[in-house]
């Protein structure tokens, strides 16, 4: 029987794993599994901030010489899925932040098992979580932080050449040979989408910022660094009806249409990003908690992380439709551990 059991990875589950484990609550996080549905589906281990580039809007982490840091703070282990790093100044990158919280949490005591939560029974306490290997965890608590991942547009030509050249992930796939020297497509106007953009202009040839209005959406800073951009191209108030190519070369093209009335327009590209924002990681829920219109879970408490089912908190961009960034996930993971080591001492 566990105290608490964390589901997920990124900044809220180490966050919240950091607490409960210097709580003495021991904390078990249930990390995710390396396999490759959770890589088609965006819910690879480490979150969001495994697949983003510079973080430079992490308290405590201006640009500097990381190198020694990294690589004394990171166990050798797990430093051998990060970025080689030279002593240049340069700002903390996503993977190397998440790793580092985890580092924090495990060095505290937190246990972490790479597994799937695939189904859970929220009926009675103790709580149980069935895992995809056939586990089942038996606990007092549970934080719910399994993030969102990225949204697609819901083509039939976008399925069709997923990993052919139709990515959610720049960082991911933005190396690959067959985006050299070539021009890209990059779909969204918010901070992703112009961040991918700015990361992609150093590989393509050339990238077209493909956004449906006429303004971005993106943090001015972001906004004005793409638009300096000479190699970014903003295509202003327009939506892709489809993406065009054939077996043999996956993507070589999106045709374009127009959200103010002039002509379709078609573009030759190697690929295309889609950066569209994110829908919550509830599926494995089927339906237990209760969900926000928009899907996220709900906290019926206010500023309370407990959702509908006491005993059971939710943190990070799960339960999140408004803020999304890697602090306040953090932050609500401190939060749910703060809440769990509560309901532990006052109902278990
Ligand atoms: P977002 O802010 O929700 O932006 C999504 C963008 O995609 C919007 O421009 C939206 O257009 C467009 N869009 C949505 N559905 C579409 C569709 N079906 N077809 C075409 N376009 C569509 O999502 P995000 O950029 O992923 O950012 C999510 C959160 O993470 C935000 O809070 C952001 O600040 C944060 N973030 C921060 C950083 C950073 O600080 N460095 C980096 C990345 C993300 P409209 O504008 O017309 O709605």
């Amino acid at each position: 029987m566990e105290n608490l059991i964390i589901i997920g990875s990124g900044p809220a589950g180490w966050t919240a794993a950091i607490y409960a484990a210097r709580a003495s609550l021991s904390p078990l996080v249930i990390e995710g599994a390396l396999t490759q549905e959770n890589q088609e589906k965006g819910t690879l281990p480490m979150g969001q901030l495994a697949t983003t580039t510079e973080v430079e809007n992490f308290p405590g982490f201006p640009a500097g010489d990381l190198s020694s840091f990294i690589s004394t703070a990171i166990p050798e282990d797990r430093r051998i899925m990060l970025n080689p790093r030279d002593s240049s100044p340069s700002p903390v990158a996503g993977p190397e932040l998440v790793e580092l919280i985890r580092t924090q949490a495990v060095s505290f005591g937190t246990r972490v098992v790479s597994d799937d939560v695939v189904d859970v029974d929220f009926e009675h306490s103790p709580f149980k979580l069935i895992s995809a290997s056939g586990s089942v965890y038996e606990t007092k608590t549970v934080i719910i932080a399994t993030g969102a991942s990225a949204q697609y547009l819901g083509l039939p030509s976008e399925q069709s050449y997923k990993n052919r050249g139709v990515s959610a992930c720049a960082v991911c796939d933005g190396a690959l040979p067959r985006y050299r020297n070539k021009p890209i497509a990059v779909v969204g106007g918010g901070d992703t989408a112009v961040e991918e953009a700015e990361y992609l202009a150093k590989y393509g040839s050339k990238v077209y910022l493909i956004h449906r209005r006429g303004q971005l959406r993106a943090s001015k800073i972001l906004a004005d660094r793409a638009m300096a951009n000479p190699k970014i191209e903003i295509l202003w108030n327009r939506t892709v009806a489809e993406i065009l190519g054939d077996d043999l070369q996956g993507v070589t093209g999106v045709r374009l249409d127009s959200t103010v009335g002039d002509k379709p327009l078609s573009l030759a590209v190697s690929g295309v990003f889609i950066a569209i924002g994110h829908r919550p990681n509830v599926e494995f829920l089927h339906g237990k908690i209760a969900l926000t219109e928009a899907g996220y879970i709900a906290k019926p408490r206010g500023f309370c992380t407990e959702t509908s089912v006491p005993g059971i908190f939710a943190a990070g961009d799960v339960a999140d439709e408004h803020y999304r960034q890697a602090i306040t996930a953090a932050a609500s993971g401190c939060m749910a551990a703060l809440d769990a080591e509560r309901y532990i001492a006052a109902n278990c």
